[in-house]
């Protein structure tokens, strides 16, 4: 006998309040997860729907008290939909059935939201002055007052308007003022319930292009499979400035026109105004945008939107790919390698998986777009299972920058001790002089700064966790050391804690330090910093783009924030730092990560009239990830790197499933490990085995994490060895302090 899980009121609070009832056998080959049903509630069974989320064989009560479904839905809602499609997730990447529904409707809002108030402008900078003289004559101080303040913001800020209350605290205007001149229709004010859309309300240039040949090809080749019934997923791999983004537009269009809804996701950082303004320019009020940024109430709101028809189009990150659109068409991923697409909580799905299989829910196609695939995508494009697309071509006719490879090792050998090489120095002295923009960017992924002993080189660690403290700089100089794990935070100290020298120093290059090299070697050069600290605030790195945008600053120094998708055309210099840094992290994509940044580091260079210009500073010239990188040949790189994948087994040639055994104890948690392992050699002689071992991070907030991987051709092996340990673990009386956590071919 079935019986199903039921809730009978979707709101993400009284999840944990199911139901069970039984299941007709008539019904048994129509229920799934997500399934409308009628069902008798209460005491007087008056006849009430609800939905299935969970199904088993097991009843909870007595059968005799299990009341049983009088009636299933045939046809679906969106509900239904999003609720299987966490009932698939759950299935496939190890979670609570209750996280994964979290993960795919946001919650309903509870409290009543204030509401805040923005003033922003409705004409442009030119005739906003004329109405600042015009006041001034007629002595409307007030007035013209509150004009020339929004005038001296810059360009962004412009266009976003300004908080309402500052206007009236700071101006010392009243609300009567700012009244009569939205009664003249210079500016607007507007509460913010829902996400403004600040494009329409300017006039903002909208740039409609011919698509080259090469754009008009994808955009024939996907809409004729629209046309006729053909739904798959699409590569588009097209290097930065290529024209990928106007090709979305144009296939969005077409398919918004015959009656069905987008979702387009690209990464948070990406989410600046200057992409978004894109589709606002073309699709008006009919776009909505989430981000992080807004609260749960907002976001709810969109998704309500959305629900309802009026919006065609959802943008955002991750998280969008939820909007609970009732007829959709297309999803879009664009910057389709970003490991910001890997949910890192539980369910740690990735959202290109989640997509595609949404996609095939729904009837609706995918796209993927990347200068740099993941080897995952380009994988299977290669085999055949997704279509791929080629732009080879830079759209706006810019030309692809010359790279200058340098061998930090010679450098070294010159006596040349400093962080800039002999090449780099004299390539930014020339564009300072020529007023041209500078971008020098670090790259530091997956490596941290440390603070260590030169004597007995031990490094400083966290008493709680094993990793070491960061350096943490307090008006320019290391004064403290915290914990990025659980925050633990101490001064530094004067001796070495294991052997009490006094040489203790700060290893790893910081953007910091950067910007102290330049100060000190191009005098007068105005710099900008774009890294975590910087950019912490609201809007913090979307106002320092701006403001390198406006011409600000000179050179901008950043990590990895800076390479993503950002258009200056003024910059015709990149000088990349140290290029392999990222080749050391731990971790099977660091040469697919460093072949990325690099290449999209090298990608900012030159994207206006000008040619641009790259140094790249390595110690490993010869690698193959650097070398191609250095030629933009994604093909090289990819058939080296996906041989190294075939050796080792690893995705997406194969799949992992790691295992993590988390515990206070770390005898228990290396017992169960242990058994762990062994089990799944003994039942599934398919999957390769490795560990148990420490995890990456052995220990964080003094809980022990213990690691077991499985390797598997086939994924939905990997899937059983997951439900087989979840059911072990449920029976399990003997290793209650331990948890276990799954994590499915992670990108991180
Ligand atoms: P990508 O998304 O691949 O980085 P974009 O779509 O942003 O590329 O295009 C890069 C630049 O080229 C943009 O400034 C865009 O306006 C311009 N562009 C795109 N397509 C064309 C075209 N067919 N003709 C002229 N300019 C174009
Ligand atoms: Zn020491
Ligand atoms: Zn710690």
């Amino acid at each position: 006998m079935l019986f199903a899980d039921i809730i009978v009121d979707i709101s993400i609070k009284n999840l944990d309040k199911t139901f069970q009832y039984s299941v007709p056998s008539e019904m048994e080959k129509d229920i799934v997860i997500g399934s409308l049903v009628h069902i008798p509630f209460g005491n007087g069974n008056r006849t009430i729907k609800g939905y299935v989320v969970g199904l088993s064989d097991s009843p909870l009560l007595d059968i005799s008290k299990i009341k049983s479904i009088v009636d299933i839905e045939k046809q679906v809602a969106v509900e239904s939909h999003l609720l299987s499609l966490a009932g698939w997730i759950k299935e496939n990447y190890g979670s609570t059935m209750n996280d994964a529904i979290k993960a795919v409707m946001p919650v309903r809002r509870g409290v009543k939201e204030k509401i805040v108030k923005t003033v922003f402008p409705l004409v442009d900078r030119e005739e906003m002055e004329k109405f600042v003289l015009d006041f001034e004559k007629k002595h409307n101080t007030a007035r013209a007052r509150v004009l020339k303040y929004l005038l001296e913001l810059d360009g962004i800020l412009y266009n976003r308007g300004v908080d309402y209350s500052f206007i009236v605290k700071e101006l010392k205007v009243s609300g009567m003022v700012l009244e009569s001149l939205k009664q003249r229709g210079i500016i607007d004010i507007e509460s913010l319930r829902q996400y403004r859309n600040p494009a329409n309300k300017l006039l903002w240039e909208k740039e409609s292009h011919i698509l080259n040949s090469e754009q008009q090809y994808i955009k024939d080749c996907v809409l004729s499979d629209f046309n006729n019934g053909i739904r798959k997923t699409y590569l588009i791999h097209g290097i930065t400035g290529s024209g990928k983004t106007e090709v979305y537009i144009s296939i969005i269009n077409y398919v918004v026109a015959q009656g069905k809804q987008v979702i387009v996701l690209i990464p948070e950082i990406a989410l600046t105004l200057q992409t978004v303004n894109r589709f606002y320019s073309q699709f008006k009020e009919r776009v909505s945008v989430i981000h992080s940024r807004l609260s749960a109430g907002e976001k709810y709101d969109q998704f309500t939107r959305a629900k309802e028809g009026s919006i065609d189009i959802m943008i955002g990150p991750r998280s969008a790919l939820f909007t609970p659109f009732k007829n959709l068409g297309l999803i879009v991923i664009d910057e389709e390698h970003e490991t910001s697409y890997q949910s890192e909580s539980s369910p740690k799905y990735h959202a290109r998986e989640v997509a595609i299989h949404r996609a095939l829910m729904t009837g609706s196609s995918v796209i993927l777009g990347s200068a740099t695939p993941s080897l995952e995508a380009y994988y299977r494009a290669v085999s055949g299972e997704y279509k791929l697309f080629k732009l080879k071509k830079r759209a706006g006719g810019a030309t692809i920058p010359d790279v200058y490879t340098i061998d930090l090792r010679e450098e070294f050998e010159k006596k040349n001790y400093s962080i800039f090489s002999e090449k780099l120095k004299c390539l930014i002295e020339e564009k300072l002089l020529k007023h041209e923009q500078i971008i020098l960017f670090i790259n530091r992924r997956g490596y941290a700064s440390f603070i260590s002993c030169r004597k007995c080189g031990k490094a400083i660690g966290c008493p709680h966790c094993s990793v070491s403290l960061k350096p943490h700089m307090y008006k320019g100089v290391v004064s403290r050391m915290k914990c990025h794990f659980c925050g633990y935070e101490i001064p530094l100290p004067n001796t070495c804690p294991s052997c009490g020298s006094k040489y203790i120093d700060v290893f790893g290059i910081g953007t910091q330090q950067v910007e102290e090299a330049v100060k000190k070697h191009f005098l007068g050069a105005r710099t900008l910093r774009m890294d975590a600290d910087t950019t912490s605030g609201k809007d913090g790195h979307s106002k320092i783009l701006a403001r390198f945008k406006n011409g600000e600053a000179d050179i901008l120094i950043g990590t990895q924030m800076i390479v993503k998708g950002h258009d200056f055309p003024n910059v015709t210099l990149v000088g990349i730092i140290a290029a392999d840094l990222s080749l050391n992290a731990n971790d099977y994509r660091a040469a697919e990560h460093t072949y990325q940044l690099i290449a999209q580091a090298a990608g900012r260079a030159g994207r206006g009239k000008k040619k641009g210009e790259v140094v790249l500073q390595t110690y490993q010239p010869d690698h193959y990830s650097i070398v191609n990188a250095a030629k933009q040949d994604y093909e090289s790189f990819y058939k080296q790197e996906i041989i190294v994948r075939q050796i080792l087994q690893y995705p997406p040639v194969s799949n992992i499933l790691g295992i993590l055994v988390l515990s206070k104890n770390e005898e228990s948690a290396l017992k169960l490990a242990t058994i762990i392992s062994e089990d799944i050699a003994g039942q599934y002689p398919s999957v390769t085995v490795l560990g148990p071992t420490d995890a990456n991070v052995a220990k964080v907030k003094d809980i022990y994490r213990k690691m077991v991987y499985g390797k598997c051709k086939d994924y939905s092996i990997l899937c059983m060895v997951k439900d087989c340990i979840e059911a072990f673990k449920e029976q399990d009386t003997e290793y209650k302090d331990c948890s276990i956590d799954f994590e499915f071919n992670i990108t991180k």
